[in-house]
């Protein structure tokens, strides 16, 4: 795993001037939040800042209740109600029909229309009219994540795109929640450190890339949703500026 060289308060200081940053100069601005543990950290430092930053959801249908009990958490912990943002109904129907429900077990282009219809088309409607959105990515997740920056210019959605905790680690983001009582998905103490849809994720084993249980199946180079990729391309997108750098 890669290691930080920044000590936690000076992670959450940048982080939390990138958020402000954001907040003050790229209005209007959304978070996609994945109701996972790092999410609940920019969760966190939005609404106890009382930053205006929208917080949304994707959420696909096929979502662990665990994942969905998260709205409630947030509601109780924060009054804060958490957008959720749904599949087309009609698109749904069709791919089942002429598919079936799980056939994205059978390919990955399968796999990719799948996560298109419930993941990347909502995706462009909550992300529509605004000028930056945000995300809790990191670039110790994954062999897929290593070139990540905190700013970004996403040409595909036509606007910045921030990845906050883009030099986090999985300590820091576990020491963090630890000592501000953040609440996070039970699942993550169940062997899931990376949450996705239930059929599509799987616990891990001591040692594993912690995506590793993301689309089991599938070749570690492929394991993206596609909601940072463009044309099926894994995006390395420009990056504007690196603040943490
Ligand atoms: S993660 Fe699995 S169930 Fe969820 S949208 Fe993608 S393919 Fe479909």
């Amino acid at each position: 795993m890669m290691e930080t060289t920044f000590s936690l308060p000076e992670l959450i200081a940048s982080t939390t001037a990138t958020l402000e940053n954001i907040a003050s100069e790229f209005t209007p601005a959304v978070f996609a939040s994945s109701l996972a543990a790092e999410d609940m950290v920019l969760t966190d430092l939005i609404l106890r800042n009382k930053l205006s930053i929208g917080i949304f959801t994707l959420e696909t249908g096929r979502l662990h209740a665990e994942t969905l009990g998260m709205l409630d958490t947030i509601k109780t912990t924060y009054g804060y109600d958490v957008t959720p943002y749904r599949p087309q109904p009609e698109a749904i129907a069709q791919y089942v029909a002429q598919n079936g429900l799980n056939a994205f077990y059978d390919s990955v282009e399968m796999r990719k229309e799948c996560c298109r219809i419930r993941k990347m088309e909502p995706l462009n409607r909550a992300l529509a009219g605004n000028k930056a959105w945000v995300t809790g990515q990191r670039c110790a997740q994954s062999v897929t994540r290593a070139e990540l920056h905190v700013q970004e210019q996403d040409e595909a959605h036509g606007m910045v795109k921030f990845n906050p905790l883009a030099d986090w680690s999985e300590a820091d983001v576990w020491e963090y929640i630890r000592s501000n009582n953040v609440p996070y998905n039970p699942l993550h103490d169940k062997g899931y450190p990376s949450i996705g849809c239930e059929p599509c994720t799987r616990a891990i084993q001591p040692g594993e890339d912690v995506r590793a249980g993301r689309w089991w199946w599938e070749t570690p180079e492929s394991k993206e949703c596609g909601l940072h990729v463009v044309d099926g391309k894994l995006v390395r997108i420009k990056p504007v500026a690196q603040q943490n750098a």
